[in-house]
């Protein structure tokens, strides 16, 4: 029997204070203080929703996790709600957002039968928000699964903001298909949000568009520091150190409680990460677009012999509800991994984190991303791509493609290693193994790396800007 799908469900959000970024930020804070308070008085009695389609796995359920925390937490009433939808739902929308990126992916068509589905699947949903927002409200609808309730939600009254996460530095047809497919649905939104100014489509309203970067959240259980003890205890009871586990690794929980890796990994290795090796990693989704296949080849063409290691790391493949290819994409990982010779073979593991407690999960990523002396994130397209700010949060020498948002993150040769050509392997697998073999370039570029994360990339940075467009939007409402 096939599950109920309900078409709309309300997410828990916790309360954290953005008071504690005053040890980073110092002087620098007093300015975050002034702009708490004018919020304040801007949005009492207002609420401000933000709709997606996954409360767990990828960049925006991350975001949204501790961004809303901390907009509650200076008193706002920040709310949190995910869409559902039938598996051939997500499959539309999982074609849009490779179109989007420029890339065909299923090869399916964007067509009348699609949108019948798009609409039909997202019309009790509108109907379900609508019933909770009012006119003083603002709603943020996240990426093409919401784009099409634009419309339904603007006849609250209240105002719509369409928060777009992908997108393309040079568009192709394949992108300006899926554009012209949703089109239409944002056309008439209050405000646009994009990561960066070459995402903008053709034909958007320049006068209502955004450009905000995402942020980390550098206390959650995926960024917060970790002892070497904890690191080690984490990724022995995960499955990919020997050792003792000590009763698992412990981490602190959003709301400040303590918790503790309980959980072990589905991991395809021969042996574990020897002590003292050095460990290159990419943690993603299993998505053809983050390349895994290609990390797997270019790693084992230039570091064929030697003693370093390779992990890919992605959540449990049935994990993530809006992501349909994920197991078919670590199917043909596994695949790629057999036929490698037998010497590297023994030197790359595949890691699938359980996401059933998606803090345990975050604080595996955590240890994992500390424990490796170099972060790859090898993207063939990319939005932002959080995984960069957050290796480069811990210090971590980043290897990634010159796509999307990774640009807007490392300056290359100081910052991180940028890759002109992400499908050219070689220069790929020879970037990591310049980095393993000069430990003195590694900490350079990785104290850099963190420098600029803690400079441009905070949440309270997102947090201003955030504050700072809600306030014109509602200026821009109030004088209209
Ligand atoms: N992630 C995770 N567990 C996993 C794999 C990924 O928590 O097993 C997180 C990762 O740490 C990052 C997010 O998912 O915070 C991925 O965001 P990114 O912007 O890199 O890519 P997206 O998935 O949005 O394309």
């Amino acid at each position: 029997m096939a599950a109920i799908v309900s078409p709309f469900e309300e997410i828990h959000v916790g309360s954290m204070d953005p008071e504690r970024f005053r040890a980073i930020l110092g002087e620098r804070f007093e300015e975050v203080d002034l702009g708490i308070r004018d919020g304040r008085s801007l949005f009492a009695g207002r609420s401000i929703w933000h709709i997606n389609s996954t409360a767990r796995g990828g960049g925006v359920a991350e975001l949204l996790q501790s961004l809303l925390a901390y907009v509650r937490g200076i008193g706002l009433d920040a709310r949190w709600g995910v869409i559902g939808g039938e598996p051939g739902f997500f499959a539309v929308t999982k074609r849009i957002h490779n179109l989007l990126h420029g890339s065909a992916g299923d090869g399916g068509k964007l067509g009348p039968d699609e949108r019948e589905l798009y609409e039909s699947t997202l019309a009790p949903a509108s109907a379900a928000v609508a019933e909770l927002v009012d006119e003083h409200d603002v709603v943020f609808l996240h990426d093409p699964q919401t784009a099409g309730m634009v419309e339904a939600l603007r006849e609250t009254g209240a105002a719509v903001v369409w928060r777009c996460h992908v997108g393309i530095d040079e568009p192709n047809e394949l992108a300006r298909g899926a554009w012209s497919f949703l089109r239409p649905y944002v056309q008439r939104a209050d405000a646009y949000v994009f990561s960066r100014d070459s995402f903008v489509w053709e034909g958007i309203d320049r006068d209502r568009v955004w450009i905000v970067p995402p942020s980390i959240d550098v206390f959650s259980p995926k960024n917060q520091e970790l002892g070497f003890e904890a690191i080690d205890a984490i990724l022995t009871r995960v499955g990919l150190i020997a050792g003792d586990d000590r009763g698992g690794g412990g981490f602190i929980r959003h709301d400040g409680s303590a918790g503790r890796v309980l959980r072990g990994a589905e991991i395809t290795q021969e042996m574990p990460i020897p002590d003292g090796a050095p460990l290159a990693t990419q943690v993603s989704r299993w998505d053809r677009l983050k390349d895994p296949v290609g990390v797997l080849r270019g790693f084992a063409g230039q570091l064929d012999g030697g003693d370093p290691h390779l992990l890919l790391a992605g959540p449990a493949a049935a994990a993530v509800a809006d992501d349909p290819e994920g197991a078919d994409v670590l199917a043909e990982v596994l695949e790629a991994r057999e036929a490698l010779g037998p010497e590297v073979r023994a030197r790359t593991h595949i890691a699938c984190l359980p996401m059933d407690d998606v803090e345990e999960n975050a604080a595996m990523v955590n240890a994992i991303q500390r424990r490796s002396e170099i972060v790859v994130q090898k993207s063939l397209a990319e939005g932002f791509g959080l995984t960069v700010a957050e290796a480069m949060w811990k210090a971590k020498p980043v290897v990634a493609s010159a796509r999307g948002g990774i640009q807007d993150q490392i300056e290359s040769g100081v910052s991180g290693i940028l890759l002109p050509d992400p499908a050219d392997l070689e220069a790929f697998g020879r970037a990591v193994r310049r980095l393993i073999d000069d430990e003195a370039l590694r900490l350079r570029i990785g104290l850099a790396a963190r420098r600029r994360i803690e400079s441009d990339f905070l949440g309270t940075r997102h947090l201003m800007q955030y504050l700072e467009f809600l306030r014109a939007l509602l200026a821009k409402r109030a004088k209209a």
